[in-house]
């Protein structure tokens, strides 16, 4: 540094250049010649048909970095099958075999830390402040961690194990944080994966690819590289061999992939997009909380899923808030990602360039104020934007409702914590929020009522493996670390049990004869003396259908038992205002209270064992014992949920640093349930039990044993279960009402237990509002011997509340 540059600098007391040096990373680049292959079966394999893209270097907008591979369907085959004859060796080797390649994987991304961290720093733009001491760090735990669990694997998850092959498409936000958090649990757990970078964003990987070939020698085929762009992507999330995609990306491109893999049988993880709250009360320490402002918005300029985007303030203190931000603001350094100094890098393409600053030509369009540092200098050449404030925001507003993905914060006013949580919950995402406050007591009351995977208290985009990240609502589904995570990449062994077939292997028979409104009003009196009605239980009440029409539920030998009503789509938008209205209270109610009334139901099922003993032979032919073991195994099935309504709670889960992170499995919401056509009563009632003592409302629709349904809501009336919560229909098409059910905005899980074409249907409707789905792909769920443990994990969704401690 010259002595003038020196000298002014210590007049200004400003920062000098601190630039990081590249050379290591820029020799790794150039013994490849600047040209990547896919990593495939162990080995550097060029694209078939030698194509290539490039990728640049943000900052310098017209350097390229590489020539990368331009995946094509061969590629994905040959990785695709290399992952697939890898997986019988890998996922036979003992636990603490694969741990010691996950630990050896931990080690070699430590050793090359620095060329890591400045290779994602020269890819993606961010600042080397942030890929050296977090990205890489989070790397290297995320591995060590699911050495852990690949260790511990047997002991841990008895009666899981890996599926096979697992499809993995990342962005290019945390290239090589994304890649650590998909592959280190899938290999930990015995799967063999494929997974595609971004295109902008592929140099961290390959640089793995290189590490694992030649330092950790990992068996060939266990993780495959295929570099490519959305065409190589929906090559591979089409490929039929991996039984789960796990993405994360957009909540658009996620919308994609869920209708592409409808009916395929596939299981996903979807870790979307994301527009989360940070609220600030007045009871906050606004120095701290300003400092949150600036980690949680312009952190990695921006460009991460849980953002703070919306910033939340308390009226009260809204004014001086925002002008203590802004001399904040002042203060931020926009440059070289690789100055050590630096606060903020570039955006990483050009594509998202334009569509920030697209973004905010609408805010100010829609009568917004935008406000930018006017001191903030921000380089020329390469994809810089300044910091970006927003005030006079109104809720409904583009940029309040969408994901802008870049350095812009939007601002909006609250003057208590009710409407701070009406504010925090108006959007359509669920991913994470922060809430600022010193007192306890409104800081955890917000955390349980915002809806969302991840809250920081006091604190901001904080991660650790052993806690899980997901979102709620459009923001996605599945966990990536934390235990949660590990489910998520096994499949429980009922799975192999599940025999195939079109799911109507039940012996009931439906007739569809239409009725008058006078005729069905009347109770039909079945020959098994069993009486009828037609009423849907919704509400509370029983109901008639909206179009008063009806079908006959019949013997398998033709005999009328009883006249049911036909749900129409009213009847279903009834059911489901009835179980949404009905699921605060119920989300608030104890435990205790929902244990007691699953008891409670349990008994009132008891005494009428008989009469749905009869009630089961008659509809669907099967002998009287047998019909009298399910009528006993549903009644032990109610204790058992009854049971775990206290005990299927959370944990305390151990991350670094001085901060407890509560682990709420927390209900999924409204759910709603096509019901088995196999074991009528036990498959019904292991739902709706598992449903609601997770604190969930459902809406079901029941078919061709219709009859059961209905016998079960006069018991359900009898048993002290609050309106609403569960709600009843029955229809001659359930598959049909279903589909409704699968199209409702206010949903937010379905569950099909139906044939092949009626889960492809439901799981295309779900991509609507992206809700949870679990079908059965007409294959029969033997429900005698289903893992309690299914039920409970589908029935909930984990959120990882932060709590920081410590004077
Ligand atoms: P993107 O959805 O455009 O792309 C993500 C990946 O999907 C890339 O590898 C891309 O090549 C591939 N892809 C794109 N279209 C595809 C298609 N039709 N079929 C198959 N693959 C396709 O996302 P992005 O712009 O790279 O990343 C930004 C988004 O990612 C933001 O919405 C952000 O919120 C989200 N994100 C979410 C999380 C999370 O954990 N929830 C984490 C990081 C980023």
């Amino acid at each position: 540094m010259n002595r003038e540059l020196l000298a002014s600098l210590i007049d200004r007391l400003d920062y000098g250049p601190a630039p990081e040096s590249e050379s290591k990373t820029r020799e790794w680049l150039k013994g490849h010649d600047s040209t990547f292959s896919h990593y495939i079966n162990g080995a550097w394999q060029p694209p078939k048909n030698g194509r290539h893209l490039t990728t640049i270097n943000p900052a310098k907008s017209n350097e390229v970095l590489a020539e990368i591979a331009l995946g094509t369907k061969e590629d994905v085959d040959a990785a695709v099958d290399a992952a697939k004859q890898a997986f019988p060796s890998w996922s036979m080797l003992s636990g603490h075999h694969r741990a010691r390649y996950l630990y050896g994987i931990a080690r070699a991304v430590a050793k090359h830390a620095r060329i890591f961290a400045v290779l994602e720093s020269l890819d993606n733009g961010k600042p080397i402040r942030e890929t050296r001491d977090i990205d890489v760090p989070v790397v290297i735990r995320h591995f060590y961690y699911h050495a852990g669990w690949a260790q511990t694997m047997e002991q841990e998850f008895p009666g899981y194990r890996p599926g096979g092959v697992i499809a993995q498409i990342i962005p290019w936000n945390f290239p090589f944080l994304m890649l650590a958090w998909k592959i280190a649990p899938a290999i930990a757990a015995g799967n063999t994966v494929v997974i595609k970078p971004s295109k902008s964003t592929p140099l961290t990987a390959l640089l793995l690819a290189d590490v694992l070939m030649n330092e950790v020698n990992l068996p060939p085929g266990v993780v495959n590289i295929i570099t490519g762009d959305s065409r190589t992507g929906t090559m591979l999330y089409e490929h039929p061999i991996p039984w789960k995609v796990t993405f994360t990306g957009s909540t658009e491109v996620g919308r994609i992939i869920r209708k592409g893999t409808a009916g395929s049988g596939k299981h996903l993880t979807m870790e979307l997009g994301g527009k989360s709250p940070f609220i600030v009360f007045e009871s906050a320490d606004l120095d701290s909380a300003i400092e949150g402002v600036v980690n949680g918005i312009w952190f990695n300029e921006g460009q991460v899923c849980c953002a703070g985007s919306r910033l939340l303030v308390q009226e009260g203190i809204h004014n001086d808030f925002i002008n203590r931000l802004k001399r904040r603001m002042r203060k931020l350094r926009v440059g070289n990602p690789l100055d050590k100094a630096v606060d903020m890098g570039a955006i990483n393409n050009a594509e998202q360039f334009k569509k920030i600053t697209e973004m905010m030509e609408v805010g100010k369009k829609e009568g917004a104020v935008m406000w930018q540092p006017d001191n903030v200098d921000c380089p020329k050449g390469g994809y810089f934007l300044p910091p970006t404030l927003f005030t006079n925001v109104e809720p409904s507003q583009t940029i309040a409702q969408e994901e802008i993905f870049g350095p812009v914060l939007v601002t909006l006013t609250f003057r208590t914590p009710s409407e701070a949580i009406q504010l925090a919950n108006n959007t359509r995402y669920g991913l994470a929020a922060s809430i600022w406050s010193q007192d306890i007591d409104t800081a955890m009351d917000v955390a349980r009522k915002v809806k969302a995977g991840t809250v920081w208290i006091n604190s901001t985009n904080l991660f650790d493996a052993a806690a899980g990240f997901g979102g709620y609502r459009e923001s996605g589904y599945g966990r990536e670390g934390g235990r949660e995570g590990m489910y998520d990449v096994l499949l429980d062994d009922d799975h192999r049990s599940d025999s195939t077939g079109d799911g109507h292997g039940a012996k009931g028979m439906v007739s569809l004869g239409r009725q008058t409104r006078e005729e069905a009003t009347g109770t039909v009196v079945a020959s098994h003396g069993v009486d009828r009605t037609f009423r849907f239980l919704i509400g509370g009440t029983l109901v008639r259908p909206d179009q008063a029409g009806s079908y006959s539920v019949t013997s398998p030998a033709g005999e009328l038992l009883a006249v049911v009503g036909e749900a129409n789509r009213k009847d279903v938008r009834n059911a489901v205002e009835a179980a949404r209205r009905a699921f605060p209270s119920w989300f608030e109610s104890s435990a205790h209270l929902r244990a007691q009334i699953l008891f409670f139901w349990a008994e009132n099922l008891a005494a009428e064992r008989e009469r749905f003993a009869r009630a089961l032979t008659a509809q669907t032919g099967c002998t009287p014992d047998a019909a009298q073991a399910e009528v006993e195994q549903a009644i032990s099935r109610l204790f058992d949920f009854a049971a775990y309504a206290d005990k299927f709670g959370g944990t305390v889960q151990p991350v670094l640093g001085r901060r407890l992170v509560v682990g709420l499995r927390e209900p999924v919401g409204v759910i709603g349930i096509r019901a088995s056509d196999n074991s009528p009563l036990l498959g019904l009632i292991s739902v709706i039990a598992a449903g609601i003592a997770m604190a969930n409302t459902v809406v079901v629709v029941a078919g061709i044993h219709a009859m059961t349904a209905m016998d079960l809501v006069q018991v359900i009336q009898h048993s002290d279960v609050p309106a609403g919560v569960i709600n009843i229909l029955t229809s001659a098409q359930p598959d049909a009402i279903a589909k409704i059910i699968a199209e409702h905005e206010d949903v937010d899980a379905i569950w099909f237990f139906g044939n092949t074409e009626g889960s492809k249907v439901v799981e295309e409707a779900s991509s609507s509002n992206m809700k949870q789905t679990w079908v059965s792909d007409g294959r029969q769920i033997d429900w005698s011997t289903l893992k309690r443990d299914r039920l409970l994990l589908k029935s909930t969704q984990v959120k990882n509340i932060w709590v920081p401690y410590g004077v």
